[in-house]
């Protein structure tokens, strides 16, 4: 540490945005995150502009805000962007090494060689964004990709780009998988970043795919921050919090009960035994309870814990913060709030991460 520090400016879009979605007329229309998700069976709205119907989600998202700051000639490396990774040591030096070591007694098919795909994995590009694409990118891994009991840690990346080698404009996610960028594109492109639309997490942001060494240096905190949780009355929660404790017991009994029986159960509720005695059909009613019960319990606490936070977001919140879930309910809502703090008061996030230490990272990669 050399005691490096990097006057950055923060961006603030927050969790409850409205998603633009764009016509084939070439205007674009905007929606509530509410509206999404509840017209998502159909997904159709009408264009403001047209009338003409629109198919809305990812494949037409448009960008937010066409005065983004992050477009045009603006300095990106003067902003502060975010990432969020399961590596404590992102972006790590080591981690090709690492990377090869691990899979190299591993059997398992590789694609064309061994090689190759270790020099595909290395060799993608790295992603940051706001505060919030971070941040909903962790949701979709808890939720997704078995990192469901993964600790993250939250970075904030001072840049060092040349700005003169930047793709116009930006890349639309639409058409072209950004996630997939190597440092190999980058390279032929002649390109320092490639900018792109996010279209799955802060729909409508600015992300950049950049090569290890356009990272100047880091901040870091482990999320969530144990001493920080999203503001909840405890009275308010009660009865969903008990009804949870007696449905989780209850599930707990029928399962003990029923011991060695359990998979024979499970065939009868598939029909594939006779229920004689209605076991079964019991069991079955006990378990429906427990994940209503839950639901409900997790409902009652994003109205709570999540007040300036869109439908869809809450919903993809919900999803992730599920795969954590353990029969300890009360442990589980102390670790629902410190998740819901990340989005509910990101602002003290922020606070705790600007003032821990710089790491420089060495232009090595
Ligand atoms: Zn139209």
């Amino acid at each position: 540490m050399n005691g490096s520090s990097y006057d950055l400016a923060e961006r603030e879009d927050g969790f409850q945005y409205d998603l633009h979605m764009k016509c084939d007329c070439g205007a674009v229309s905007s929606l509530t995150q509410s509206a999404y998700v509840e017209g998502e069976s159909r997904a159709r709205m009408p264009c403001a502009t047209c009338g003409e119907e629109i198919h809305y989600g990812p494949a037409v998202a448009a960008i937010r805000d066409e005065d983004d700051a992050a477009l045009g000639s603006s300095d990106l490396n003067s902003f502060a962007w975010y990432h969020t990774s399961t590596q404590p040591d992102w972006p790590s030096q080591k981690y090709a090494e690492q990377f090869a070591e691990d899979v190299r007694w591993t059997d398992r098919p590789f694609g064309p060689t061994r090689e190759s795909f270790i020099a595909s994995q290395t060799s993608k590009a790295l992603h940051v964004g706001t505060y919030e694409a971070a941040i909903e990118n962790m949701l979709r891994r808890m939720d997704d990709q078995d990192d469901g009991a993964s600790q993250f840690y939250l970075y904030r990346v001072a840049l060092r780009l040349d700005s003169n080698l930047l793709n116009p404009g930006f890349r639309d996610e639409n058409h072209e998988v950004a996630s997939d960028i190597s440092v190999h594109e980058l390279d032929e492109g002649d390109l320092s970043a490639v900018r792109y639309l996010n279209v799955r997490e802060a729909v409508g942001t600015l992300s950049l795919a950049i090569r290890p060494r356009s990272v100047a240096a880091v901040q870091r905190i482990a999320i969530p921050l144990p001493d920080l949780s999203a503001d909840i009355d405890a009275s308010a929660i009660a009865a969903a919090l008990e009804e949870t404790k007696t449905v989780v017991l209850e599930r707990a009994d029928s399962v003990a009960r029923l011991g060695l029986n359990l998979r024979e159960v499970n065939a009868m509720a598939l029909g594939l035994r006779s229920d004689r005695g209605g076991v079964a059909k019991k069991h079955k009613a006990i378990e429906r309870r427990y994940y209503a019960q839950w639901r409900e319990l997790e409902e009652a606490l994003a109205d709570r814990c999540l007040p300036n936070v869109g439908a869809l977001v809450r919903r993809n919140f919900i999803d992730a913060i599920m795969q954590r879930r353990t029969d300890d309910v009360d442990a589980f809502v102390t670790q629902y709030r410190s998740y819901a703090a990340l989005l509910a008061h990101s602002d003290l996030v922020r606070a705790r991460l600007v003032t821990t230490p710089w790491r420089v990272v060495t232009s090595g990669a």
